[in-house]
């Protein structure tokens, strides 16, 4: 068995390229480097080899390598990492399962669909005989292309992606099953003509992913997956569709991908993100008993946004908000700026508002360095730890502002514990982040808030300025794209 793992959720509107750079300060393994550390793909891979040889079969891991979303990727970066797979790929002698952890949004300066181009050229070396299975996340662009050229397409279910291990021990079993000859997964796609953003651990959704998985376990049906797709993401096939494989049987993958799809559309009105404003989500936070995480959901760098935003924070100050907390500001310069300065020391600070148009106007302040932790880090999604760089805690006005330098979103509680900050004394906890927060803080929450805030993946879906997406007849653009 060959593995190999390329990833970058690609945000089409986020004001920078996505270099070498950002690559190596996330992660590239090459062969068994994958097989120490912690990190999905290291989980991902060490699994897929612990089944391998469980079974008997060789594993050879090539290539893996991921960036923190932003924007597409340099097209040269993008063809190093594809022929260093496939280089791989051919001179490691013939290969009859194939298995590849992508994210499935990933454009480059010249490709508007790098899985469907890297699996199509994968097809190509292993031929028609070899089984091509790919992992993907849910806020993808499920292409036919890419189902056409795999012969298993799995996707996450859940949002957060908690799951993704589950995913891909389906993925090995369905694909070495076909090697044996033991199935014939049968693949079909439903288009929603939907956009939309949709955390399963919230209703409607969690009902569908129950769903999913009854479907699952009905004779002949293999695989039920649910594309959300990438918003921010400007593409020909950009939007939400679902994928049923079955065993063989091309009408009921299809029958059941329009049924599912048609169930999702029905409640595509109430599935539709609705959040406060600024102003409205902190009047709540305010008046709601217990502490309040407040979600800066549009300036998300889980989402390719730059995470230096600072439309929240100034809201925060403006409304005189006391025993507060916010993080994380991705600001190097501000970082390091403190850490010179030192802990104790006061100073007037220019923070965030340094990226783009999306980032809104910096903000000046008089700022206390309360501490400073120059490799600060924070849990992450499973056991992985998520680096966030040189971080100093500032205190602002009664508000503690964890700066850092490692751009990421805020997952887990001791992005502020780590440096210090208690949490227990807060009424109001102010998180970047959209949605993988949510299993970290909300059991610490008497109540959690999305609020629309300003950034670079807002959720006004149906005003996206999109170009490459011709086929602009999609909900909530159109409200019943599909009659
Ligand atoms: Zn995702």
């Amino acid at each position: 068995m060959f593995a190999a793992g390329l990833q970058l959720e690609t945000n089409t509107f986020a004001p920078w390229p996505t270099g070498a750079r950002a690559f190596e300060e996330a992660g590239i393994r090459r062969g068994d480097e994958v097989l120490e550390g912690s990190g999905s793909d290291h989980k991902t891979a060490q699994l897929w080899r612990e089944l391998c040889v469980r079974d008997g079969h060789d594993f050879t891991p090539s290539l893996f390598a991921w960036a923190q979303p932003s924007g597409p990727m340099v097209q040269s970066v993008y063809e190093g990492f594809r022929e260093e797979i496939l280089s791989d790929l051919r001179s490691g002698g013939p290969a009859d399962v194939v298995l590849l952890f992508l994210h499935g949004a990933m454009v480059s300066s010249g490709c508007d669909d790098c899985e469907a181009d890297l699996v199509g050229r994968v097809r190509e070396i292993v031929g028609p005989a070899a089984v091509i299975g790919v992992e993907l996340d849910p806020h993808c662009h499920l292409t036919q292309a890419l189902v056409d050229a795999a012969d298993a397409v799995i996707l996450m279910k859940h949002y957060p992606h908690d799951d993704y291990l589950e995913r891909a021990v389906e993925l090995y079993s369905l694909c070495t099953a076909k090697a044996r000859g033991e199935v014939r997964p049968t693949s079909a796609l439903f288009d929603c003509r939907m956009v939309g953003f949709y955390p399963t651990t919230q209703e409607p959704m969690a009902s569908f992913v129950a769903r999913f998985e009854m479907i699952e376990r009905e004779s002949g049906v293999l695989s039920v997956s649910f594309a959300h797709g990438f918003p921010w993401g400007d593409t020909p096939d950009t939007g939400s569709r679902v994928l049923v494989i079955t065993d063989g049987d091309r009408s009921l993958a299809a029958r059941l991908s329009q049924q599912i799809g048609l169930e999702i559309y029905a409640a595509r009105d109430e599935l539709l993100p609705r959040f406060p404003s600024v102003e409205a989500a902190l009047a709540e936070a305010v008046e709601t008993p217990g502490l309040v995480v407040v979600a800066d959901t549009a300036d998300n760098a889980g989402g390719g946004a730059p995470g230096d935003n600072t439309g929240l924070l100034k809201a925060m100050l403006d409304r005189g908000v006391r025993a507060a907390a916010l993080a994380a500001i991705w600001d190097p310069i501000a970082a390091s700026v403190c850490a010179d300065a030192g802990v104790g020391a006061t100073l007037r600070l220019r923070i965030g508002g340094k990226s783009g148009a999306s980032s809104g106007e910096p903000l000046d302040v008089d700022a206390t360095v309360r501490a400073v932790r120059e490799a600060h880090d924070q849990g992450g999604l499973g056991t992985a730890r998520s680096p966030m760089g040189l971080s100093v805690w500032i205190e602002v006005a009664g508000i503690d502002v964890v700066l850092i330098s490692t751009r990421t979103q805020v997952f887990s509680p001791d992005a502020f514990t780590g440096l210090g900050i208690d949490l227990q004394d807060k009424k109001i906890v102010a998180v970047k982040s959209s949605q993988h927060f949510y299993g970290g803080f909300a059991p610490i929450a008497a109540k959690v808030i999305r609020a629309a805030t300003s950034g670079a993946i807002q959720m006004d879906f149906a005003t996206l300025p999109y170009v490459k997406k011709s086929d602009l007849n999609f909900y909530p653009r159109v409200a019943d794209p599909l009659a």
